[in-house]
């Protein structure tokens, strides 16, 4: 908990240098003090419609007279915001196929492969046997990063550099993991082509040939977001969820950015579980996502 409470010192800082000190000391609550809140969430990118409902659960208590000083206050609004994250949240399907097929998308850049090579990991050290598809065939740097994962991980890799067609390495790779009794397939998929339709169209087509070669696959689309980004992550996910029907999130760059409000929106937007957290570029710096853990870190 130490550790993790370091690695979210950023995003926490913006909350509770705010927030904490707002609350030292004072005892009743005015306007001033809930408009303040406001702003510190604002700030966060809790973003403008989800602080507007916490703000207004929050004034709708104060007059029932169910919250009577700043610390109800405060306790009032972290259980708030656990409940907003909680309510999408959904358990991780677990591996029952063999394999299980997980096709992972995201823009260039957002930690895509850095977190493939950590799912890798998490899955392996509990036991499961591991294969990666290097799908993002239009990136030659990506395909050899993967491979850098698989050595690292000590897994096979399906794809070379080289290799144009994206989709056969997919369907490849479907095949490879059934014939070897992979317990999970992780595929990395492009992250950038000449236009965002043309990216789109490449994934609907990847997720046609992954479901052609096994039946009731992908069993899951996750969706890699760069939390450093804000609110502009909100407006990727809207696009790839359209596209292709995401099945969860997982947010990377919660240590290095003072926005992890972002969580919030996300979470109550696009109503998508958020499956895991990035906090870090290492191999173990990937947390399933608690919703009370992280609402803990950030406020307490
Ligand atoms: P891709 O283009 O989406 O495949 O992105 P990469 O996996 O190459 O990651 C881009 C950069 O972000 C690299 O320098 C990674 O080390 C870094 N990165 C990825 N995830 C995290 C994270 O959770 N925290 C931090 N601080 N850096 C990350």
């Amino acid at each position: 908990k130490s550790r993790f409470w370091q690695q979210l010192a950023r995003a926490r800082n913006n909350f509770t240098e705010g927030l904490g000190d707002l609350f030292l000391g004072k005892k009743a609550i005015d306007d001033e003090l809930l408009e303040e809140v406001e702003t510190r969430l604002i700030m966060a990118d809790v973003g403008q419609a989800t602080t507007r409902a916490l703000i207004d659960a929050l004034h709708q208590q104060i007059s029932r007279k169910q919250i009577n000083d700043t610390e109800a206050l405060f306790e009032t609004l972290s259980q708030l915001m656990i409940e907003r994250l909680e309510r999408v949240q959904k358990p991780r399907p677990a591996p029952t196929e063999q394999p299980h097929i997980i096709v992972v998308c995201g823009i260039n850049g957002a930690g895509k492969t850095t977190t493939i090579g950590k799912l890798a990991h998490h899955y392996k050290q509990s036991g499961h046997k591991v294969m990666l598809a290097a799908g993002d065939t239009f990136r030659a740097a990506a395909v050899e990063q993967l491979i850098t994962w698989g050595e690292r991980n000590q897994i096979p890799v399906i794809g070379e550099p080289g290799r144009q067609d994206s989709a056969s390495v997919l369907f490849d790779a479907a095949q490879s993991a059934r014939a070897r009794n992979m317990d999970v397939l992780i595929a990395d998929t492009a992250g950038r082509l000449h236009t965002q339709g043309g990216l789109m169209d490449e994934l609907k087509k990847l997720i046609r040939v992954v479901s052609k070669s096994i039946p009731g696959a992908p069993h899951e689309i996750l969706l890699v977001l760069d939390a450093s980004i804000g609110q502009n992550a909100l407006n990727q996910a809207r696009q790839f969820h359209e596209a292709v029907g995401v099945t969860g999130l997982i947010v990377t760059k919660l240590d290095g950015t003072a926005k992890g409000g972002i969580l919030f929106a996300i979470a109550d937007e696009l109503k998508l579980p958020i499956d895991f957290i990035g906090v870090g570029e290492q191999i173990a710096d990937l947390r399933p996502f608690d919703p009370k853990g992280y609402v803990d870190a950030l406020l307490d």
